[in-house]
């Protein structure tokens, strides 16, 4: 049985029969047979059926952003920003999907010699709860355009946002069978990748989620794409927007409650500016209104499981413990509910949860550093690589810090990191390999085909 529980309540708010195996194998062979007739559909066919995903999507976008409210405790504001975003990203690929996948000709000594993109296959996507749509539509917009199909495995947590996307690809007039969602748990993986009509796998998730699929992928010789986890550095510098910074700081800390891959986490302030950017810095994270995510007032949503909450407040114990100093937040609010408030943590020094770990929820690290050199060198004194931020008024030297120095998949001048259909997204080191999204996402699943004709 599969089962969202409401996070305010508490009280079970969706229940589903799990797939038993036989049922798991059945869907898989539907997908793949489904694949025989998807990969030969043209690409004005299929941009068409991506086009009336992204229409319903817009058409039902406060019904899914409530559907997530109460299965993982998402604002409804947020929700709603997530679902239009989710229809940009299938009108998106309608619309480019075939320039990208553009036979590529290169001039050799032969008549023709050309790259062709060429589907795969069936490819299983294995998701988290924290995005439920985005997360899934990311990887399925560019994915069916390439003319693979997909079987989805999503968060056990949300198993009501799983079928929904399923049933919105079959509103929206695709085959029956191109897009299936498996209502399995996560020890039901390794034998779905093993599959034989399974061609790839794209996991986002956390980094032993991650080793575990990219171990059984790798014995199977099947290509995955993994999203993980991430500790994003945001640098601030002297000559930063110091009040401007603390703002973008503490919304990219506190965006879904603080549960995002590529939140801001870690904040690494020069000394000449520290006390003042903390002052902004605990107001901004001061001004969050938590409470019902239905609510209209609420700025910030409960976690999505009390389990996850209860995990978050133990970094923060434990790093109190080994001496860091909380300056806002840091207890359980007694009140119903997967609460936690915004809290942030100063004097945080490696050996510390709160300096090695990624934290999952509205808790931020604020490090004093001595000066720019210093401060790029704890930026990437960690073992993840997602995202990271660099604040300051000299763009060109805030580009450089960008490009050369910090060790991430996605480095921002003055902004908080932030997904973009156009721009390709993915991490380095603990935080994963492979890219998503723009034209480099839809070549991910692609066999890249060399065809010469003499
Ligand atoms: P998680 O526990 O790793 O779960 C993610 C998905 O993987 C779920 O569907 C889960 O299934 C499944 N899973 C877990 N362990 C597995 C295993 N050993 N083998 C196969 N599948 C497994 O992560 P989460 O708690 O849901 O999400 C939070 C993490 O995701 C954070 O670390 C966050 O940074 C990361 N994340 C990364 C990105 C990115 O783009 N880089 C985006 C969002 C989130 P069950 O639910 O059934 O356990």
């Amino acid at each position: 049985m599969q089962k969202s529980i409401n996070p305010i309540s508490g009280k079970i708010f969706n229940t589903f029969e799990s797939h038993t195996d036989k049922g798991v194998e059945k869907i898989i062979n539907s997908t793949d047979k489904a694949y025989h007739s998807w990969k030969k559909t043209s690409f004005s066919t299929r941009s068409r059926m991506m086009q009336s995903v992204s229409d319903l999507l817009v058409s039902k976008k406060e019904d899914l952003a409530f559907l997530m409210a109460h299965e993982m405790g998402k604002v409804m504001s947020e929700g709603i920003a997530e679902i239009e975003k989710c229809a940009w990203v299938c009108e998106y690929y309608a619309q480019n999907a075939e320039s990208f996948l553009q036979n590529e000709f290169i001039e050799t000594q032969f008549t023709k010699s050309f790259a062709s993109y060429q589907p795969l296959g069936t490819i299983l996507a294995v998701m988290p709860w924290n995005f439920p749509f985005w997360q899934v539509f990311r990887f399925a917009a560019p994915t069916l355009m390439a003319g693979n199909t997909a079987v989805l495995k999503h968060a056990s947590n949300v198993p009501g946002c799983a079928m929904v996307i399923e049933d919105l690809f079959r509103e929206a007039g695709f085959p029956e069978n191109v897009f299936k969602t498996l209502l399995i748990g996560s020890k039901q993986v390794e034998k779905v990748i093993r599959h034989q009509a399974i061609k790839a796998v794209s996991l986002t998730g956390s980094t032993p989620a991650g080793k575990s699929v990219a171990g059984i992928a790798g014995r199977e010789l099947k290509k995955c794409v993994l999203e993980l986890g991430g500790s994003d550095p945001y640098i601030i510098l002297k000559d930063a927007d110091i009040e401007k910074a603390a703002e973008i700081c503490a919304a990219g800390r506190l965006l879904n409650a603080g549960q995002s891959c590529i939140a801001a986490k870690r904040f690494i302030v020069v000394d000449d500016i520290y006390a003042q950017f903390l002052e902004h810095f605990t107001h901004a994270m001061n001004k969050a209104q938590f409470g019902d995510p239905c609510d209209e007032e609420t700025t910030m949503g409960p976690l999505a499981r009390a389990d996850l909450r209860d995990e978050l407040h133990q970094q923060v114990v434990d790093s109190v413990k080994k001496g860091a100093e909380i300056v806002i937040g840091g207890e359980i609010p007694v009140r119903n509910g997967a609460f936690y408030p915004p809290t942030i943590l100063e004097n945080v020094k490696p050996g510390m949860p709160a300096y090695d770990e990624e934290l999952f929820g509205p808790v931020a690290t604020v490090i004093r550093v001595k000066d720019e050199n210093e401060a790029v060198k704890v930026a990437n004194d960690t073992e993840f690589g997602l995202g990271a931020g660099v604040f300051t008024s000299d763009l060109k030297k805030g580009e450089q810090i960008a490009e050369l120095k910090l060790e991430a998949g996605c480095c921002f001048v003055n902004d908080f990191v932030k997904s973009d259909p156009r721009l390709p997204f993915g991490g380095i080191k603990e935080s994963g390999f492979g890219r998503e999204l723009s034209a480099h996402g839809i070549k991910e699943f692609v066999n890249v085909k060399t065809v010469v004709v003499k």
